[in-house]
């Protein structure tokens, strides 16, 4: 059965039929659209930066941090514990319908170096079907807590088909040193392509919060674009 958007691309032309129906048959629909969504403006701005947060969701801090980001009109990369999803699946949700990406920082947390073949498929797969139930769509990405990888931890995220992401710039906001220096630290650092690390879960995030309006407002102003990762 031919979807009914396809139909409509047909008008366009042959090569776009064929290319849409490529992508649709490789991923999900709505990662598909994700990606053809953000593909032209990836490759059209020249500054850009990547936020990501991770640890979440958090029924306080990710739902503030949800609407910093959207009113200011920027989307981001939300590395989800499932075990948070799970108990909290309108804020995965929210996180997709506002256009940001979701992807996958394991079940609990453990240390992928220090875990057996199961204990890693199952922390990363049912983290996936969490996250898939609210999203419609599979991550491609994987944070290993602590950033602890090693080439077991990228063999084994490849054969679940994942691409280990870590991170270019961490003002270590978890630490909670304090709102000015984490705005300070992302600051002081970012270039363009830079990946950021913050946190909406895991602990008390209002530092990361309170920070995240000035350093949301100064990358703009320095003519920053900010674009989800989606590891396609
Ligand atoms: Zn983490």
């Amino acid at each position: 059965m031919i979807p009914r958007w396809q139909v409509r691309i047909t008008i366009v032309g042959l090569s776009l039929v064929l290319a849409a129906g490529l992508s649709a048959a490789a991923k999900p629909d709505q990662q598909a659209v994700h990606t053809a969504t953000m593909a032209p403006q990836a490759a059209t701005a020249s500054k850009y930066v990547y936020l990501t947060f991770d640890d979440g969701p958090h029924p306080q801090y990710t739902a503030q941090v949800l609407a910093i980001l959207r009113k200011y009109g920027v989307r981001a990369t939300f590395f989800e514990l499932g075990r948070n999803a799970a108990r909290y699946p309108y804020l995965t949700r929210r996180a997709d319908l506002y256009g940001h990406s979701v992807q996958n920082h394991t079940w609990s947390h453990p240390d992928l170096r220090k875990v057996s073949w199961a204990t890693f498929k199952s922390q990363v797969q049912s983290t996936d079907r969490t996250l898939r139930a609210q999203t419609g769509y599979t991550p491609r990405c994987l944070r290993p807590p602590y950033g602890a990888t090693n080439s077991v931890v990228s063999r084994r995220a490849a054969a679940l088909g994942k691409k280990v992401k870590l991170w270019s710039v961490d003002p270590r906001d978890w630490s909670r040193p304090g709102t000015s220096v984490i705005v300070r630290r992302v600051l002081a650092s970012v270039r363009s392509g830079s990946v950021v690390l913050m946190h909406d879960g895991g602990g008390n995030r209002s530092q990361t919060v309170a920070a995240l309006p000035t350093i949301l407002r100064t990358l703009k102003a320095r003519g920053y674009t900010f674009y989800p990762i989606w590891c396609t």
